[in-house]
């Protein structure tokens, strides 16, 4: 029996594939992955058939779908309209997350602006109860809100905010993006086994088995400047971090199981990269 299970898959349509959306479960199937976050980063536009008709392929096909929610989503503006629209879309992609079948709809909680960060959070915090209570009244179900650890600092979503949002929201769990966390602390974290695995302690202490069951995450190597994050790059560019070596060692360690979103921009060549370490190193470990 395998002690953890780690999948791996793209974040958007495989580069390589040309056919519909509905057929990608099947070819990332084909090719070795087992997991696909479906971005709506520009806005949710599948239709609910369309969705139901993915979630059976991905169901089939043994593929666990999350969803990207849409990059205008900003919980904490200082419009009122900004953040009715943001939390609207939230629950929009929520529910074609619901026709998916995807566990997780990842979002980017907002800007800091001209507030500072506490008055931030606390605007997110309102709109996100809001949200979660919509969300359970409309009979979604089995669908988390991933707060998603943001590249810039001037986004909310630092590992403290999102471990805050997870305590604070029952639907919320953090997602953690590796590359994210190593932008916004200028390379100093995410740089050994033990920082990650202090991570994932915290995340299992301080919010439990609702983040684990799997832990949701993103990879790529990434470029950052004194703002934080760049651009993500691909696995072997040899002079940028973080290594995913260092993540998966710490995740077999403390064997919790996960998903791995590849946001290289070689998407599913890079996944296929990390799985090939992946079972590696699980061999290495005998996890
Ligand atoms: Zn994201």
């Amino acid at each position: 029996m395998d002690l953890v299970r780690i999948r791996f898959g793209p974040a958007g349509k495989p580069i390589s594939f040309k056919g519909p959306i509905v057929k990608v479960p099947q070819f990332l199937k084909s090719i070795g992955l087992d997991a696909f976050e479906y971005e709506a980063v520009r806005g949710v536009r599948i239709s609910k058939e369309q969705a139901e008709i993915l979630g059976k392929e991905a169901e089939k096909n043994d593929i666990a779908m999350s969803l990207h929610a849409p990059y205008f989503i900003n919980l904490s503006s200082n419009k009122e309209q900004t953040i009715e629209k943001s939390k609207q879309r939230l629950i929009e992609a929520a529910k074609a997350a619901y026709y998916m079948k995807a566990r997780v709809v990842v979002f980017h909680p907002g800007y800091y602006l001209k507030y500072t960060p506490e008055e931030a959070y606390i605007k997110a915090l309102n709109a996100l109860k809001q949200v979660s209570e919509e969300i359970k009244d409309s009979g979604i179900r089995n669908v988390w809100l991933g707060a998603e650890t943001t590249g810039k600092k001037s986004e909310l979503g630092s590992l403290d905010e999102v471990i805050r949002f997870s305590q604070e929201v029952d639907l919320v769990v953090p997602v953690i993006d590796w590359a994210h966390i190593y932008a916004r602390s200028g390379g100093t974290m995410i740089t050994s086994v033990d920082s990650v695995l202090g991570i994932i302690e915290r995340i299992e202490n301080e919010v439990g088995e609702k983040a684990l069951k799997p832990l949701h995450t993103h990879f790529s190597k990434i470029i950052f400047r004194d703002y934080g994050e760049k651009e993500h790059v691909i696995l072997s560019s040899k002079e940028h971090g973080p290594e995913f070596e260092i993540v998966c060692k710490a995740l077999l360690e403390a064997c919790i199981n996960a998903v791995v979103i590849s946001e290289s921009p070689i998407l599913e060549q890079d996944a296929l990269v990390m799985k090939k370490i992946y079972e590696k190193l699980k061999g290495e470990m005998g996890k």
